[in-house]
């Protein structure tokens, strides 16, 4: 066979291989969701949500700067990425950076903000943590907040509030009364149970601050991860939901240990089939027992 004919029974099988390729092809899988993006959270003409991967964050632009919450930075080049996005929207001087929390996937990766004069604010616990452990890449707070503290700019007002332990000793309520937004950290899932082991985590304070959370005016809640099917907000259904699957939890555990049951023998027995259509009730079910035996079991 000469070299054309040769190239040409070529070109005419790549063809064939192609076009039957192409005809057992399922239908493309849903795209990927970029790495991250920004969405005006409804209801609002000036309050964003900034998403990079599996993490989000709060800000809020006004004529007179932008207040923006955690970098959510860690090992990734997000505060970057979170800066240009702002950029899009104004010009306008980036004036505070808010921890929710002290957890270095959240709060790591603040000093481009830094460099741009950002004041960075956190609960007390939160700078006294950063402080002491020095994670690599996290900025130190710059100003404390102990109960309360009221952020007034440009016609907006932002209300940090400390409702007391719960997902960490430090963790930051941001409210924004004229809107009734919620924007918290990791406590409040939309449609999940607790994380793993609840590291960090008070028991059962955690309970208390959920009723305090409940009883504060607000509608909407945006939470530091996006609930199932990439959904980025949630309503105060999620804070009774959350509290009431804890309260659940808690009595089945409690139950266990009274009745003499094994760490191993709660996590085999006890179902909550109320929540189990929570994606992540299964992979964490397990760990949150633990938590509460320990708490039940032995006081910790
Ligand atoms: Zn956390």
């Amino acid at each position: 066979m000469s070299r054309m004919k040769l190239a040409g029974a070529l070109a005419m099988a790549t063809a064939a291989v192609a076009v039957a390729a192409q005809a057992q092809t399922p239908p493309a899988p849903a795209a990927a969701p970029p790495p991250y993006a920004t969405t005006k959270v409804e209801g609002t003409d000036n309050v964003y949500i900034f998403r990079f991967g599996g993490h989000q964050s709060m800000f809020i632009v006004t004529p007179e700067g932008v207040i923006a919450t955690d970098p959510i930075g860690e090992r990734r080049p997000a505060a970057k990425a979170y800066i240009e996005e702002i950029r899009k929207i104004t010009q306008a001087p980036i004036k505070y950076v808010i921890y929710s929390h002290s957890h270095f996937d959240h709060v790591a990766g603040g000093q481009p903000f830094k460099n741009l004069g950002a004041v960075f604010v956190a609960h007390r616990n939160a700078q006294k943590r950063i402080a002491a452990l020095k994670p690599a890449d996290v900025v130190v707070p710059d100003e404390v907040v102990d109960g309360q503290k009221v952020i007034t700019l440009g016609g907006t007002t932002l209300e940090l509030d400390y409702v007391g332990l719960n997902h960490s000793d430090s963790t930051l309520v941001m409210r924004l009364p004229k809107e009734k937004i919620l924007f918290t950290v990791d406590w409040i899932p939309v449609k999940g149970i607790q994380f793993r082991g609840m590291a960090d985590t008070y028991v059962p304070d955690i309970e208390e601050a959920l009723k305090k959370v409940i009883a504060m005016d607000w509608d909407k809640l945006i939470p530091g991860h996006p609930g199932p099917g990439g959904v980025q907000t949630g309503t105060k259904d999620d804070a009774r939901n959350q509290l009431a699957y804890l309260q659940d939890l808690s009595a089945a555990v409690k139950k266990a240990v009274d009745e003499g049951k094994s760490y191993a023998d709660a996590q085999k027995e006890i179902t909550l089939p109320k929540y189990e259509s929570w994606p992540n009730y299964k992979p964490f079910l397990q760990m949150n027992i633990e938590r509460y035996y320990d708490f039940w079991n032995r006081g910790i």
